[in-house]
């Protein structure tokens, strides 16, 4: 079993981003702009913000936190879009999910520019996606995709089993390991909560990923010998034995399985600094672009 290190991979395309960024700044231009908005007061969400924000300062972006109440109506943070849609200064920017309940998150991703939806949440970037246009790839499917790539792993003609079917991982990471790419030519197999006969489904997987948000939800017995799996699952459980209070679970029962597997991530360090990495990637890519 070899494990997929998303920190030092993640690490690595932090110094390329860092010496393009040198570059840039050496040519007397100003560096990258990311925009992060925040609204309320979700300890998870500040967390990765924060995360975000201290990724820029390491490659040199400059960055920007809007933080807004949690009580924010949509047309305050509409009006805010808005302001950062057309501020020159921005190459990209994200509003942090989940949202407070008065607000409609596809309202929200419908007002950001596609040119700095560096998230690949809306339409146009979506629709480019499937179309194997240049696009914005949302962060999370962009890391796994590189993870892929980097570790050379093999997946021309392989039945890839992508568990889950959300929008932001699932769906796009089963249209982008079925494109005529590499990383890509797989046979993909999407399953979600009415799929039947699931176990058996994911143990004929040559490449099982897995993003549900049930911890430890896949046991050995699901898991093909010699199978790729890749664990985006992160659960907040409480734990007292830590100074946070609390530790992340992934989706996969990783004891169990990591010895069935050629390669697998762990959820610290695997696609979770990939999915960081990514949001520069896009940041870099929405600046060389204007
Ligand atoms: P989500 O929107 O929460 O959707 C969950 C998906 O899993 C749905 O498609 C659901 O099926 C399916 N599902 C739920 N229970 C199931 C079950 N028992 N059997 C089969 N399918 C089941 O998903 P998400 O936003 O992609 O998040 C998934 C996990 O990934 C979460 O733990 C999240 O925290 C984590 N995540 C991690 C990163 C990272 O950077 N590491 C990034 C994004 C997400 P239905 O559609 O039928 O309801």
């Amino acid at each position: 079993m070899q494990l997929l290190d998303g920190t030092a991979c993640s690490q690595q395309i932090r110094q390329e981003i860092a010496l393009e960024v040198e570059a840039i700044v050496a040519a007397g231009k100003r560096p990258p702009h990311l925009a992060a908005v925040l609204v309320g007061d979700d300890g998870a969400s500040q967390n990765y913000v924060g995360m975000k924000v201290r990724d820029c300062e390491e490659v040199g972006f400059g960055s920007t936190t809007v933080r807004m109440k949690a009580s924010t109506t949509e047309a305050e943070l509409l009006a805010k879009i808005d302001e950062l849609n057309s501020n020159d200064a921005i190459d990209g920017f994200i509003v942090q999910l989940p949202l407070p309940s008065q607000i409609n998150e596809n309202n929200v991703i419908l007002a950001i520019d596609p040119k700095k939806d560096v998230d690949g949440f809306c339409p146009e970037n979506v629709g480019n996606l499937s179309l194997g246009l240049p696009t914005f790839v949302s962060a999370t499917p962009n890391g796994i995709m590189e993870l892929l790539r980097r570790y050379e792993i093999e997946t021309e003609g392989k039945h890839c089993v992508v568990l889950g079917r959300s929008n932001i991982v699932g769906t796009p990471i089963a249209v982008l390991m079925s494109r005529n790419t590499n990383p890509g030519n797989a046979t993909v197999t999407v399953a979600h909560s009415r799929t039947t006969n699931l176990k058996a489904l994911c143990a004929s997987a040559d490449i099982l990923i897995v993003a549900i948000g049930r911890t430890e939800f896949v046991t050995a017995d699901m898991v093909k010998d010699g199978a790729v799996v890749i664990d985006v699952g992160q659960t907040r459980v409480p734990d007292n034995t830590r100074k946070s209070g609390f530790r992340n679970v992934g989706d996969v029962d990783f004891e169990q399985v990591k010895d069935k597997c050629s390669y697998i991530t762990f959820v610290t360090g695997g696609v979770g600094p990939m999915t960081r990495a990514s949001l520069l990637q896009n940041t870099l890519k929405a600046y060389q672009r204007r």
